[in-house]
């Protein structure tokens, strides 16, 4: 078995990173740094006083900072949805996204919507035969992938794709999923 194939067999997430990384050990660590740096971010902004003094709908003053989960509409129905820190009242439950961040998602859908075509926007398996353990038996799975970033309040995206059910490899769709993947993961560093 190649190394590439037994790292397809340890899971799902470190497949997909892999892909992005460059092999040498300071790019390694660099991506680790920079992962690591990312999430500290977030979890510091999770539950903090948002920058909406008060609610519109409420007056309440407690608008904190949460995690949410916002329904991504492009041509391509493998992307599911957008994770993202928006600020969420604490009285009414009003959500309130900050204008960078509408930005970003718009970037994101018309990025995805570049990449797609009428034919690669199925959501059954398309993979039927697993090149790790010769099986063919396939099942979809959500991934969730991160868009790491300088100071955006965009976490990550979940993406349907397909994973062997036998030994768990996963693998795209279609090509055009992981260009526009690689894409958006590159566009999101500048942000
Ligand atoms: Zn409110
Ligand atoms: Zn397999």
């Amino acid at each position: 078995m190649s190394e590439d194939k037994a790292k397809l067999r340890k899971g799902i997430l470190v497949s997909f990173e892999e892909n992005f990384m460059n092999h040498s050990q300071n790019e390694r660590s660099n991506y680790q740094k920079r992962m690591d740096e990312f999430v500290s971010r977030q979890e510091k902004l999770c539950w903090s006083k948002s920058n909406i003094a008060f609610c519109h709908n409420c007056n309440s003053d407690k608008v904190l900072y949460q995690k949410l989960d916002f329904p991504l509409i492009t041509n391509n129905k493998r992307f599911k949805s957008v994770k993202l820190i928006g600020a969420v009242c604490s009285r009414c439950g009003e959500e309130y996204i900050n204008g960078q961040e509408v930005r970003h998602i718009e970037e994101t859908v018309k990025l995805i919507n570049s990449y797609c075509s009428e034919e690669n926007n199925d959501v059954e398996p398309s993979v039927s035969y697993c090149d790790v353990c010769e099986s063919n038996n396939f099942n979809n799975v959500d991934l969730e992938v991160f868009l790491i970033s300088i100071n955006s309040k965009i976490i990550s995206i979940a993406i349907q794709e397909d994973y062997c059910k036998e030994c768990n490899a996963v693998f795209y769709a279609d090509e055009s999923d992981q260009l526009a993947m690689q894409h958006l993961r590159y566009f999101f560093l500048t942000v």
